[in-house]
C-alpha cells in the first residue's frame, strides 16, 4: 500500500521537488500539502502548482487526514511548530530544514521521545556515505597522511566553508581524536604557510553554477587517496528525503539520521 505522505513547505523549492518526485512514485500518495497560512498558494491544487494537472489536493495550512509520515523543509521556527503538532498526532517526521538553534535542536530531541524523527542537514545518500567513509579512511591511514578538504560551489554561495565540508572535518576529527576547530587550516598564503603535520586543510572554491562538490584527499610521500562527491542536481536532497520518509514509517520513537537509513550505524 502506498505511503500517505504529508509535505510541509509544499510550495517551497524543496517542497515542490519532493511533491513532484512523490507524485511520480507509486510508493507514495500525497495526502496533505501544507504551507504557511498567508502563502499565496493557499487553496491552490498541488498538482496544478507543480504543473502536473489537477489532483484534487488543495494546499492548506493544516493536515486533515493523518499522514503516515511528514516531510518538512521550511524554516526553523515553522519546523518546531509542525513538530509539536506531529507529536500530538503521533506522526513520524523527516526534518530537512537547517539552521535550528541549540534550543530548537533540544526540542527536536525531546519530541523524539514520543515519535520517530529523522533529521539531516544534508539528505543526499552519497554525501552521507562520504561522511562515514572519510572517518574510516582517516583512521586507517593514520597521521602520516596529510588531509585536505576542497569544496566547490556556485558563485552565489555566501558562506564558506560549506556546512557539508565542516561535517566532513567533524567526522575526520571524531575518528582520529583531533580537536576542532584548532586542527583546521583555512587556505594558505604568505611566506610561512608550510604544511603543519596533523592539520586538516580546508579550501573553498566559488565558480560558475557548480551545485556542490566535495573532495577529501589523503596524501603521504608517494601516494594520494581521494574521495569525491559531486552533486549533479538538487534532486539528490528530495530523493534522499523520500527515501528517509519511507524508511521512517513504522519505526519506534527516537531521533534518527541518514546513517540509519544507509544502515551505517551498526
Ligand atoms: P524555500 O524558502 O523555497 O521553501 C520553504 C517553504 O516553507 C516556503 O514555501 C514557505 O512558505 C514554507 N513555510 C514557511 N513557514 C511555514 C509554516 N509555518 N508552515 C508551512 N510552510 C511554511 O526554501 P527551500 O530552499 O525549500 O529550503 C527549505 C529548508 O530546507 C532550508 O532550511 C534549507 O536550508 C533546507 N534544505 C535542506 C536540505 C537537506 O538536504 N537537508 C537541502 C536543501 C535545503
Amino acid at each position: 500500500m502506498a505511503i500517505k505522505l504529508g509535505i510541509i513547505g509544499s510550495a517551497g523549492r524543496m517542497g515542490r521537488r519532493i511533491a513532484t518526485l512523490a507524485q511520480q512514485d507509486e510508493n507514495f500518495r500525497i495526502t496533505c500539502a501544507i504551507e504557511r497560512s498567508d502563502h499565496p498558494a493557499q487553496g491552490v491544487d498541488l498538482g496544478e502548482l507543480l504543473g502536473l494537472g489537477k489532483i484534487d489536493l488543495p494546499i492548506s495550512s493544516k493536515w486533515s487526514a493523518n499522514p503516515d509520515v511528514l516531510i518538512d523543509f521550511t524554516t526553523a521556527r515553522a519546523t518546531i511548530d509542525s513538530l509539536a503538532a506531529a507529536r500530538k498526532d503521533a506522526v513520524p517526521m523527516v526534518i530537512g530544514t537547517t539552521g535550528l538553534s541549540s534550543e530548537q535542536l533540544a526540542s527536536v530531541k525531546d519530541a523524539a521521545k514520543d515519535i520517530a524523527v529523522l533529521q539531516a542537514a544534508n539528505m543526499s545518500l552519497g554525501v552521507n556515505l562520504l561522511f562515514h567513509l572519510v572517518g574510516q579512511v582517516a583512521a586507517a591511514l593514520g597521521d602520516d597522511y596529510d588531509i585536505e578538504i576542497t569544496e566547490t560551489h556556485h558563485r552565489f554561495k555566501k558562506d564558506a566553508p560549506s556546512g557539508t565540508a565542516m561535517e566532513l572535518a567533524r567526522q575526520i576529527a571524531r575518528a582520529t581524536g583531533k580537536e576542532l576547530p584548532s586542527c583546521l587550516t583555512h587556505g594558505r598564503s604568505g611566506a610561512e604557510a608550510g604544511r603543519e603535520a596533523g592539520k586538516i586543510g580546508m579550501h573553498a572554491r566559488r565558480q560558475g553554477d557548480v551545485i556542490g562538490e566535495h573532495t577529501v584527499a589523503f596524501s603521504t610521500l608517494g601516494e594520494t587517496v581521494e574521495l569525491t562527491h559531486k552533486a549533479h542536481s538538487r534532486d539528490i536532497f528530495a530523493r534522499g528525503a523520500l527515501k528517509a520518509a519511507a524508511w521512517l514509517v513504522g519505526k519506534e520513537a527516537g531521533l534518527y539520521s541518514m546513517a540509519n537509513v544507509l544502515d551505517l550505524r551498526k
